[in-house]
């Protein structure tokens, strides 16, 4: 029988060592008693959470026991997250059809200016929507991914963004992991009330799912979700074990990555390579095994690069505050948009992408996330 006020110890079981958990570190940043930790190593890590030996032993929280359900009410894969997300964001679970998740308006969209352009990984769309945000404030910071040091070691770090510039030096893609989430509490300790979350869909379920579950102040801070498409992450060890040691490509080398059917990589000297993607399958992240979300379907905003038109970021404004935000950009011309008719196809490769993902679910966890029904 399912407690009524599920803790630690239920998500440890049901989540964490079952093989749902994404490592979105969502549980430890809500965690009221900081007994939850996660070892966000550069290149290394846990990749997911665990509890502190005192309080209740590894495996259960003194604190949970007297009725904290904090983490529980935080993770975007306990129990029905799926719908009750939906319903929260949307005031319906989903169509059996909506296989990318619900949303209101797909356009292909770029940054005007070229400047941030240039920093995007496709049309800098994501980078555009923080700069408005921030200086229209809508948000006072972002949580993203910078770069550790000078860029070289290609590690990414969790990072608060407050201006233009901090925006823009977080710009483009990694493809290992980066726990955006991890930077909220030092967000707010510089005073952000209002934040921004960029995050694949294991991060950016989060700001939907303590809202729904009323997990505290963290629902109110968390006021904009930016979701990034995503199939999957590597780990590190892809840098030296398969690009340096099969390719000869030096990590320090590179100057950008991009995944478009094979990993596209450019070098500081101009030279390109290409990487088959089924040989980066050995260097799956953990976390992503089980993942059920391509499309970041709880952000107000999800954006992706896939489809045939180089430059252009494939946008769904999903929630009223995604439409807000966007609308806004739109009319101070700082995006510029043009319909997703423009490349045939790429409708069809999002909801082909997005039933592969939700197959991943496993049969025996709740069923709403596996479903992937053809529309029509
Ligand atoms: C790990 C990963 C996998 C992806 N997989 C796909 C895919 O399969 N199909 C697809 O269509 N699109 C995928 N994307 C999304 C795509 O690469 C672009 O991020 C997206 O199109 C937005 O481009 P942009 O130019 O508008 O964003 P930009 O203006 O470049 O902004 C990108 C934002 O993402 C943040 N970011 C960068 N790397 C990470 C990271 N590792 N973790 C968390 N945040 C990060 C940056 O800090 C920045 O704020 C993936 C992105 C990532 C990070
Ligand atoms: S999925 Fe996220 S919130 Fe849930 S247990 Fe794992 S790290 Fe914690
Ligand atoms: S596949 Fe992407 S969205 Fe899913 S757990 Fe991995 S990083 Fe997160």
């Amino acid at each position: 029988m399912p407690s009524d006020k599920p803790q630690w110890a239920e998500l440890y079981r049901e989540v964490v060592t079952s093989g749902l958990c994404t490592g979105c570190a969502g549980c430890v940043v809500v965690c009221p008693h900081d007994v939850l930790r996660y070892d966000d190593a550069a290149g290394g890590g846990t990749w997911r959470p665990w509890k502190v030996d005192e309080d209740g032993g590894p495996e259960d929280c003194t604190h949970g026991i007297r009725g904290c359900t904090m983490c529980t009410r935080a993770c975007p894969r306990f129990r029905t997250w799926e719908t009750e997300a939906d319903v929260h964001l949307f005031g319906r679970p989903r169509d059996p059809g909506e296989v990318a998740g619900v949303s209101d308006q797909i356009v292909l969209a770029r940054a005007a200016d070229p400047e941030v352009r240039s920093a995007g990984q496709d049309g800098g769309l994501v980078s555009a929507i923080l700069i408005w945000a921030i200086e229209h404030d809508v948000v006072d910071a972002a949580l993203v991914s910078s770069l550790e040091g000078d860029g070289t070691s290609w590690r990414p770090v969790p990072s608060v963004a407050r201006n233009r510039s901090e925006v823009l030096a977080g710009g483009g893609s990694r493809y290992t992991y980066s726990v955006n989430t991890l930077a909220y509490p030092k967000a707010v300790e510089a005073g952000a009330e209002r934040i921004a979350l960029v995050g694949m869909g294991c991060q950016a379920s989060l700001p939907a799912m303590v809202s729904a579950r009323k997990a505290g102040k963290i629902a109110r801070r968390l006021a904009l979700s930016i979701g990034l498409l995503c199939s999957k992450t590597f780990d590190d060890a892809i840098f030296a074990d398969l690009f340096d040691t099969k390719y000869g490509l030096r990590r320090e080398e590179i100057s950008k990555i991009d995944i478009k059917g094979v990993f596209k990589i450019w070098m500081r000297d101009g030279e390109y390579h290409e990487v088959p993607l089924k040989e980066g399958r050995a260097f799956t992240r953990q976390g992503c095994l089980a993942c059920p979300d391509f499309a970041a379907e709880h952000a107000d905003i999800s954006a992706g690069g896939i489809g045939s038109l180089d430059g252009w970021t494939l946008t769904l404004v999903r929630t009223s505050r995604g439409s807000e935000v966007f609308q806004g950009l739109v009319g101070d011309g700082m995006v510029e948009t043009r319909p997703v008719s423009d490349d045939p196809g790429v409708l069809d490769l999002l909801q082909k992408l997005s039933r592969a993902s939700r197959r991943r679910w496993p049969e025996g966890a709740e069923p709403a996330a596996r479903q992937a029904k053809l529309p029509g």
